[in-house]
């Protein structure tokens, strides 16, 4: 069990974390206080839509003397109900704008779909390998996720670039798409501090979540190597500190980002060998063998890294992909060699 965080101060930043009930422990949110004479108070990221969340929030901003009723903008690194959930009640309370990146409307809608797109999802799956009681499992949390959140619409929508007017600590938008499609993290150039949202995270790897396009068999996005592009963009900030939705603040995320690829090599290598012994597989057969355990009890963490680890080999020339029309089964082309990965097509 991880030690809790509380509540902390640097300079203009408050973060404070609030329990989420999930197995990734509290999500901090960050308050930047006001300048002297301004009441501008401004939070990023909200956490789970649940009174105890809430007594949290209310409780971090009184240490400094103010209350939900005071803060003046809402932003959202992204649209996952830990960061957004508490939000509609926020500005119900204040009169807060909420801002965020503009494709979360859709992820949102997307969480509690209308039966056409049940359909297309099971197809989706059943392509992959996954039968319909598998696919169940994948969408469980469906069952509670009303519960933690309400639909929201923003105030204004973000795009790559864009600026956020704070006194003396304006925020650049940087759109990191990977984790989830409308990741955002937000970047105070003059103090060099970095928001990192799920983008950058200090001890657990983000899980790149796999696409399911709206269109049935329509394109899907790559989402590990889309991940990695995202990283490629952030890269050349000088940070002195990151402040990340779980975990600690850090100083270094290249050293983090270096350790990322590292991982993602070493998977790349496992998910080759698997095809090297057992031949052609469906991602669902590859996932069963790269998490004996996991598979089952998480299966869209595990059905996500399996198809971002085979995009990556297919799109590298390391693997084929075959589609009979009914299912895929990717087959080994040839063992990657370490360290040849990120030189390729990516970089
Ligand atoms: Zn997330």
């Amino acid at each position: 069990m991880k030690e809790e965080l509380g509540v902390k101060q640097f300079d203009r930043i408050v973060r404070i974390p609030s329990p989420t009930g999930f197995d990734v422990g509290d999500i901090n949110s960050y308050v930047i206080l006001p300048q002297e004479g301004s009441k501008q108070l401004v939070l990023i990221d909200t956490g789970v839509g649940r009174e105890v969340a809430w007594q949290a929030l209310q409780a971090g901003l009184g240490q400094f003397g103010f209350s939900i009723k005071d803060i003046t903008l809402v932003l959202l690194t992204h649209a996952h109900t830990d960061h957004f959930g508490q939000a509609p009640r926020i500005r119900r309370e204040s009169g807060c704008e909420i801002w965020g990146h503009e494709v979360i409307h859709k992820s949102v809608a997307d969480y509690l779909p209308e039966p056409p797109r049940i359909e297309m999802e099971k197809d989706f799956f059943r392509r992959l390998g996954y039968d319909n009681d598998m696919y169940d499992k994948i969408f469980e949390y469906r069952d509670f996720v009303g519960d933690i959140f309400e639909l929201c619409e923003l105030d204004k929508t973000l795009v790559d670039g864009d600026v956020i007017p704070i006194q003396d600590f304006e925020l650049q938008t940087i759109h990191t798409p990977g984790h989830c499609a409308e990741e955002v993290v937000f970047w105070q150039a003059e103090s060099r501090q970095m928001f990192s949202g799920d983008h950058l995270l200090p001890d657990i790897t983000p899980v790149c979540l796999l696409d399911i396009p709206d269109e049935p068999r329509g394109v899907r996005v790559h989402s590990l190597s889309q991940y990695y592009e995202s990283t490629d963009k952030v890269l050349p900030y000088d940070a002195k500190y990151i402040y990340p939705s779980h975990g600690d603040v850090m100083q270094d995320h290249r050293e983090l980002i270096a350790g990322y690829k590292l991982a993602t090599e070493r998977r790349l290598l496992k998910v080759s060998r698997i095809m090297e012994k057992h031949g052609s597989l469906t991602p669902f057969e590859v996932g069963q063998y790269l998490f004996p355990k996991a598979w089952e009890s998480e299966p869209y963490a595990v059905s996500s890294e399996v198809m971002g680890h085979l995009d990556m080999l297919v799109d590298q020339g390391y693997s084929s992909v075959r589609d009979d029309g009914d299912v895929f089964r990717y087959s080994l082309i040839s063992v990657p060699d370490p360290g040849a990965i990120f030189q390729a097509v990516i970089f």
